[in-house]
């Protein structure tokens, strides 16, 4: 294992400003947490961080990226919390962990092929730093190269999500070396048999070319030595990986395989590149179709340099990369290479957001979200993309991709309709979290349900996508529609009764087209909406019944009206009365079917009557309320209703009262003291100053009922300051 001063010593000899006394802290802070822990392979953990950081050393990554490492899986995997982090190593270093410890939570996600694209989004997504991105895929490699230890099923399954995501993600971050070892490591599992096969004929072939690569060296070099250009060749075989893809892509046998051989030519400048060119092209025969210059157009991960096979010395063909030392570094260690150290300087977090390479993340970060073929991704420059978007995680690992500002409600939603509907609670990250909080990137997040639940309408407007929407307006009108009818089916029960006929649904149904409705049930809702009168439901299901309508007395009629039997009278009902003529009014809120006026609307205690209105169902007057005259030639409309206040949950109701008081200073502050003392609560207040001796006032409020309504009147009354008070009732 790495010793301290080992760590210490690898950051200083490319950074010799480096923080030895806050790496020298991480070390010990990583060692105490992750303890006597172990890996797979029986090693202390702690040896993975220490490697961890070590791989990033050699990108000469700067001292937060190395700090960073080494305490990469002390937060998720120990006692140690990121705000302890946070106070001993900063808020950068802090943030850095953080999207780790996020990171980290993917390597558990089921690996669902759908989940593809949305993962490698989320990875960048959370990434909001490119070096949390540098250090998950140093993690991931050292991980890959101990991949041994694991047990096989975990093996095959982290060496496909390497394949699949990592391996490209470091592509196209420009790190070829490291999208190498990682696909090479990912193959040896994936497909055991194919790589032992082609590591073998590889090695019987490099055997039987022995000394072939040391001669193209050789050859190459004098050309060049002659033309007095400085280079150095280095050859190579291909690893069994690429060969292995190529002789999948294009169906061939290694036999049939021509350039297994590649070369590198590294020279001082740009116009070196060239020289070296003219000279291969005029030494050997081009193979056509293979010329591919990246340094006048690189490629989107900035890769630059020059690509051409020829048939070289014995006849072989040879693929070449000329490139200068800066674009080999480029090419080795893609964002690496341009992040982290200009001049020995580290570049600050906040540098990055300015720099190239900062900008150059953005660019390759939209390429994945593409994930299509890397020629399409100059189009496709979506920089918004993930700001636009936030990944979450369901409690067993499901993947979900929300629009930005979605709550778990959306989330719900997104999960199935179901879960929405009953949805009454959530957790974020293990925590009771409200249904509106806006979720994050990395969230996890449980719904609480609850059966029996209807989604409140006003989730239609907080929520921000269109499924989750459309799922709730359906549910509410849904909801509403069930409760006109279940009203309009009270409504008709008493009405038949009173007609003393039954009421069945056969016989409904038999009545449906006189009636001009597709259901019963359309039926019963048109009745609860006051579409439909009762008693024409009634004369429709017995056409023969004498259908006699008394006419209207002077004066007006009472609720009494609303009856079809001659002579009957019906009578108010007390509140809690136990009779079961009237409908039960549970009071605002419990049934969307009935409403009270706004102004000064009933309190239980109150003799009520409810009136239909056409679609909107039932409205609660006071039998007192001069608004009822209004309804007096309109019997039909008149319904018996009685409060139903057993339900345990307590409500306020609106009420409304006028005042006058004596204008003097500290009026108001005594009367609303008055109506706060005995636990009224004061919606507005309207004052009027009709002259210079008294105020007008008009106070909205909300009380239990009509006992507490008339103990705030009465106690009002007996201020001084006040002259006059009255209910006013709509
Ligand atoms: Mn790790």
């Amino acid at each position: 294992m790495m010793r301290q001063y080992e760590l210490v010593d690898r950051v200083k000899r490319y950074n010799p400003n480096a923080d030895e006394e806050m790496l020298d802290r991480a070390y010990v802070y990583a060692m105490k947490a992750h303890g006597s822990q172990k890996r797979a392979s029986g090693d202390p953990f702690f040896a993975h961080p220490l490697e961890v950081a070590a791989i990033l050393t050699d990108m000469r990554l700067d001292d937060a990226t190395i700090i960073a490492a080494v305490l990469h899986d002390t937060v998720e995997d120990t006692a140690a919390t990121i705000d302890e982090i946070r106070h001993l190593f900063g808020d950068e270093i802090a943030r850095l962990v953080d999207g780790l410890t996020k990171l980290k939570k993917l390597d558990f996600v089921s690996k669902k092929a759908t989940q593809g694209e949305n993962f490698r989004k989320l990875l960048l997504a959370v990434a909001a730093d490119v070096r949390v991105l540098l250090v998950k895929l140093a993690d991931r490699l050292h991980n890959m190269r101990t991949l041994d230890h694991m047990r096989s099923d975990k093996r095959l399954r982290i060496a496909e999500e390497t394949v699949e995501i990592y391996a490209p993600l470091a592509g196209r971050m420009g790190m070829q070396e490291i999208r190498e070892e990682l696909e090479e490591l990912a193959f040896r599992h994936i497909k055991p048999d194919a790589h032992a096969l082609i590591t073998a004929k590889l090695a019987g072939f490099v055997d039987i070319n022995q000394g072939l690569i040391g001669e193209i060296e050789a050859e190459l070099g004098q050309r060049f030595a002659e033309r007095g250009i400085t280079a150095t060749v280095s050859g190579r075989a291909k690893r069994p990986y690429s060969v292995w893809r190529k002789m999948e892509r294009k169906s061939i046998s290694f036999e049939q395989l021509s350039d297994i051989f590649g070369f590198r030519v590294i020279v001082p400048n740009v116009e070196d590149c060239y020289r070296v060119l003219g000279v291969i092209h005029t030494t050997w025969a081009m193979v056509p179709g293979r010329y591919k210059d990246y340094i006048s157009t690189p490629k989107q991960n900035d890769y630059r340099s020059i690509h051409t096979t020829v048939v070289g010395p014995g006849h072989q063909r040879v693929e070449l990369q000329i490139r200068t030392e800066g674009m080999d570094r480029v090419a080795e260690f893609g964002v690496a290479a341009h992040a982290i150290y200009k001049d020995g300087r580290t570049i600050s977090a906040k540098d990055m957001t300015e720099s190239s390479a900062y900008q150059w993340l953005r660019r390759t970060v939209d390429t994945l979200a593409e994930s299509a073929s890397p020629e399409e991704f100059l189009e496709h420059t979506k920089l918004e993309l993930f700001h636009d978007q936030v990944f979450c995680f369901s409690p067993k690992g499901l993947l979900i991709a929300l629009p930005r500002g979605a709550t778990p409600i959306d989330f719900a939603y997104a999960v199935h309709t179901d879960v929405g509907n009953s949805a009454v609670g959530s957790k974020i990250n293990g925590r009771n979290a409200p249904l509106l909080t806006e979720l994050q990137n990395g969230d996890e997040v449980e719904i609480v349900r609850s059966n029996g639940q209807v989604p409140p309408a006003a989730w239609e407007s907080l929520v921000v996508t269109g499924k989750a929407r459309a799922a709730i307006r359906r549910a509410t009108r849904a909801a509403v529609r069930r409760q006109y009818a279940g009203l309009g089916r009270q409504i008709l029960d008493r009405a038949f009764d009173r007609a003393g006929r039954p009421l069945n649904d056969e016989k409904l149904k038999a009545a449906l087209p006189r009636l001009a409705r597709a259901s019963v049930e359309d039926v019963l809702a048109s009745v609860g909406r006051g579409e439909m009168f009762s008693g024409d439901v009634v004369r429709a299901v017995y056409p023969d019944l004498e259908t006699e309508k008394r006419p209207m007395p002077e004066g007006g009629a009472g609720p009494g009206w609303f009856d079809l039997k001659q002579g009957e009278n019906l009578k108010f009902k007390l509140p809690k009365a136990d009779d079961g003529n009237a409908i039960p009014i549970a009071g605002m809120g419990s049934d969307l079917a009935v409403r009270f006026p706004p102004n000064g609307g009933a309190v239980p205690g109150d003799r009520i009557v409810g009136i239909m209105s056409a679609g909107e169902g039932v409205t609660i007057y006071p039998i007192q309320s001069p608004a009822l005259a209004a309804f007096d030639n309109e019997p039909e409309r008149w319904l018996d209703v009685r409060w139903d206040l057993e339900d345990k949950r307590k409500r306020r109701f609106p009420a409304r009262i006028a005042l006058q008081s004596i204008n003097e200073p500290g009026t108001l502050a005594q009367i609303t003291t008055v109506i706060a003392e005995h636990d009224g609560n004061i919606d507005s207040v309207k004052m009027d100053r009709p002259n210079s001796d008294f105020t007008d006032m008009t106070v909205d409020l909300t009380v239990w009922d009509l006992k507490h309504l008339n103990a705030i009147i009465s106690e009002l009354r007996q201020k001084p300051v006040v002259s006059a008070v009255e209910r006013i009732i709509a």
